[in-house]
């Protein structure tokens, strides 16, 4: 298959998910069906039809408005739909056309749903949760297809959310506050499916930490929001997560060579 051929099936197959990744971040935090009803405006709950629902064309073509009573859409619809459509792209591009590269997609897509819901509801919804590690799981058995790939596995959820839970009950004590939530430990366990029990965790968490400190930065200096005030850290570890499983070896061979580890 030509190289143009599949990179352009991956953005236009990521923008369709991106739009059905649009509407879990809509409906799982209001604990609505992600398939009944059908999508409609949620201003004047007109059916939305073939026209309304191209990906990232229609809201091009509609200028951002609802087709009917032309109320603003928000513009993170358009934004989840392209960022859907390159993190396929980057996938498909760096394990080549594969079940690895499919089951990759997958798990950036829940990545998605888990940055956006926890940025705006400071929530995290079980069902991208649940997709996310047994994507991970399924990723680790087809690689390692015996005991071994099980229990890394699986010994890397224990493990990733052992450390985030550590951290809460420590910064419980030490700050007097809320550090950690649950939430943040079920992502840990869901990206540490795909990681294992191996030294992939550490960039993982320190990335984590680094775009933790960085989106606090960005919202004190954007938002005028004190540097105190609570920000949620699932989306830092979901852009962390995402970093790790598309960055190139080199980058994270980088980060463990700094500390003097070789893998
Ligand atoms: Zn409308």
């Amino acid at each position: 298959m030509p190289k143009w051929f599949v990179t352009l099936f991956a953005f236009l197959f990521g923008a369709a998910v991106g739009s059905f990744v649009n509407v879990c971040i809509y409906r799982l935090p209001r604990k609505l069906s992600i398939v009944q009803p059908p999508s409609h405006c949620p201003y004047c709950g007109a059916t939305l039809t073939v026209v309304d629902l191209v990906p990232l064309l229609s809201y091009l073509w509609l200028g951002g408005k609802c087709r009917h009573c032309k109320t603003p859409i928000s513009p993170r619809y358009f934004v989840v739909e392209l960022l859907t459509a390159l993190l396929f792209v980057a996938a498909v591009n760096k394990y080549s056309p594969s079940l690895e590269a499919f089951l990759v997609s997958a798990s950036l897509a829940a990545l998605v749903i888990i940055a956006f819901v926890d940025w705006e509801f400071f929530l995290v919804p079980d069902e991208a949760i649940w997709a996310l590690g047994i994507l991970g799981f399924i990723r680790y058995v087809n690689s390692m297809p015996d005991y071994h790939g099980v229990l890394t596995s699986i010994g890397g959820a224990i493990l990733g959310g052992t450390i985030i839970w550590v951290i809460g009950v420590l910064g419980r004590l030490v700050f007097r506050k809320e550090a950690m939530g649950f939430g943040d430990v079920k992502i840990a366990a869901a990206v540490g499916t795909h990681l294992g029990v191996t030294w992939l965790m550490l960039p993982f968490f320190l990335f984590s930490v680094f775009i933790g400190a960085m989106m606090g930065l960005f919202v004190a200096l954007v938002q005028r929001r004190s540097l105190t005030g609570y920000m949620p850290f699932g989306p830092a570890m979901a852009v962390a997560a995402a970093i790790v499983f598309l960055a190139p070896p080199s980058i994270v061979d980088f980060v463990l060579q700094i500390y003097g580890i070789t893998r």
